[in-house]
């Protein structure tokens, strides 16, 4: 292999220090705990992980944990009492509704109840509204992530092309938005684009969230790329379950100058970037200084 290693786990670890260390600072100078409200809303088995994940990491930071577990026949109205309640909470600095919800209920209008100075996740609107601006918002997670990890390992990006495969409102979109904001030529790649690896062979910066196994080969990459690999798929591979990313790694390896694992790269950066919105949200809900380093 011939490219650096992007260690996210290591990375994340770093960030939940940080966080901590601002937190400790905030309970100390302030007697302020940040506070980050979950919703879960039905028993779907993967958020049921990822909630407990997002629960147990908050503790260990330091912050309060709420976490509100509903039945999965909740009605709309329900749901939206709860996130008036939180929103009018002071205790609650951030709030994030588990999704993907069921089916009776309307995503859209239950993310733009939330309060956006308290939408950690940043799919309110408005968020995204003022990412797109170029003003003070609250960022999407995984995008954040993939952006500290990027900045960490080059500096500055300035003037560097950057290809983002996919275009989701959580992956793709604000990805794009936060490499235009760090100065990237930027190309948003999807699944009409016509002839897709002569626009990834041209890209310094390669970031894939599409969600298909493996289906960036090596020889896309163009000699000494950076590839931030956002994909999670789960296969079967010598009659085991295996978890790999939306890029080939081992060939992608050979030819980058860096790339990050799957698992262990985008993935760990997730909840932390989520903790990192929370003690931002609280910096800004009582005028205190934010932490340095962990926004965008
Ligand atoms: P999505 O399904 O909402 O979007 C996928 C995008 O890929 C679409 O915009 C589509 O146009 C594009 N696409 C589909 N087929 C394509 C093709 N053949 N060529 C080019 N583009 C194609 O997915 P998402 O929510 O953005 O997630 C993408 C992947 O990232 C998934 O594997 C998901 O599990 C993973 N993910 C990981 C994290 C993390 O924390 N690491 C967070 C969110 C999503």
């Amino acid at each position: 292999m011939a490219a650096t290693l992007i260690d996210g786990k290591a990375f994340a670890a770093k960030v939940r220090g940080q966080v901590a260390e601002h937190v400790a600072r905030l309970k100390e100078q302030n007697g302020i705990t940040p506070g980050l409200a979950v919703v879960l809303v039905g028993e779907d088995p993967a958020s049921q992980v990822y909630v407990r994940s997002k629960g147990k990491q908050t503790v260990e930071v330091g912050m309060n944990s709420y976490e509100h577990k509903l039945e999965a026949d909740t009605s709309e109205a329900d749901l939206l009492a709860l996130i008036d309640q939180l929103n009018n909470d002071p205790s609650v600095h951030g709030i994030l509704v588990q999704l993907p919800l069921p089916k009776h209920l309307d995503e859209d209008l239950v993310i733009n109840s939330i309060a956006p100075e308290k939408d950690v996740d940043g799919f309110h609107i408005s968020n995204v509204g003022l990412l797109g601006t170029g003003q003070k918002s609250m960022v999407p997670c995984t995008p954040l992530g993939c952006l500290m990890m990027l900045r960490d390992h080059h500096g500055s990006l300035s003037g560097m092309d950057a290809v983002v495969i996919g275009r989701s409102n959580i992956v793709g979109k604000p990805m794009a938005q936060l490499l235009l904001g760090d100065s990237c030529t930027v190309t948003i790649a999807h699944s009409r684009t016509k002839d897709l690896p002569d626009v990834v062979r041209r890209a310094d910066i390669v970031v894939a969230a599409v969600g298909r196994p493996e289906m960036v080969p090596g020889d896309w990459i163009k000699e000494g790329a950076t590839v931030i690999d956002v994909g999670i798929n789960r296969i079967e591979r010598d009659g085991k379950n295996v978890l790999v990313g939306d890029v080939d790694f081992a060939s992608a390896a050979e030819r980058a100058g860096a790339i990050t694992p799957v698992p262990g790269g985008v993935g760990p950066m997730t909840i932390a970037c989520l903790l990192a919105n929370t003690v931002t949200a609280c910096c800004r809900a009582n005028n205190l200084a934010e932490p340095e380093g962990l926004t965008a």
